[in-house]
This record gives C-alpha cells, structure tokens and sequence, in this order.
C-alpha cells in the first residue's frame, strides 16, 4: 500500500474500453493475457480480452483453410482412386462376362449337336438325355440343355 508503483513490480496502464477507467497492472500478467487471450475485468467489472490478435486470426483461418483444402484434395484423389477401382472392376466384369458368354455359347453350340457337358459323349437325343440323366444339371443350366432341343430337330438330328 504505501509502496510506490515501481517498487512493487513492473505495471502497466491500460484502460477499459467500455467505461474507459484506467488502472495499471502487472506487466508480465497483462503479457500473458495478449498470449493466451483470457478475459479480465476492470475494477468496474467489465469484461475485457484481447482475444485473438488479427494475425493469430488470420493464421488459423489460413491453418483451417489449408486443411480444408487438403481435405478437399484427399476426397477427390480418393474418388478418382476409387472410380479408376470401379471401372477397373467393370472391365473386368464385363471381360469375365463376356467370355462366360462364348463359353455358354460354345457349349450351346456342342449340346446343339448332340454333346452332353456331363458324360462329354454325343447322344443321338441329348435334350432328353440331360433332362432324364441329369437333372440337376438341366435345371441349373437351362439355357444349355435349351441348345440341346435344336438337336432334335431333324436339321441338327444326324448332326452327330
Ligand atoms: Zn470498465
Ligand atoms: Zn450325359
């Protein structure tokens, strides 16, 4: 109390904004509210901060907007990974489904002809023999044992 200012500790006089009452305080105390952006008050109970500076506010706006950016960056590298994936996929689907498809088409041509996929022999009435031999086989693979009626007809009959 009956110390002078400086006998005390470095102060520093600074005043509130909103009433404009000037009251000095530490200056390693006031230091400390510029760096983290606390508030205080002043002795009328105002509430005070510095809060951010302009340029700790522009380098986070700055850090958020690169991160948005690298984000942004991320996601579309990761689409175009993924559609490069996809299409990939579908090529190669459609490669598989294509050559399931000779396949089948091959095969049909065969039954067509009298061949069964089962016994790998030729039968003179192959639609009925896979039908009546091979059931299981018929019913999955209708499309094939439908080829083999073709080889009943009396143009694919001698066929064999
Ligand atoms: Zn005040
Ligand atoms: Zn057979």
């Amino acid at each position: 109390m009956g110390l002078p200012l400086h006998a005390v500790s470095a102060l520093d006089l600074t005043s509130c904004c909103t009433c404009g009452i000037e009251f000095a305080v530490p200056q390693h105390w006031l230091q400390k509210k510029r760096e983290n952006g606390q508030g205080f008050h002043c002795p009328n109970g105002h509430n005070l901060s510095y809060g951010e500076s302009e340029v700790q506010r522009l380098q986070k706006a700055l850090a958020q907007e690169k991160v948005k950016t690298e984000t942004a960056q991320r996601d579309a590298r990761w689409q175009k990974e993924e559609r490069e994936r996809m299409e990939k996929a579908a090529a190669k689907a459609e490669k598989r489904q294509k050559a399931a498809k000779t396949r089948l088409k091959n095969l049909q041509a065969r039954v067509s002809k009298g061949y069964c996929p089962c016994c790998k022999q030729n039968f003179p009435e192959v639609y009925a023999h896979i039908v009546n031999e091979h059931p299981k086989y018929a019913a999955e693979n209708p499309e094939v044992v439908s080829a083999g009626v073709k080889g009943l007809l009396p143009v694919n009959g001698g066929a064999r």
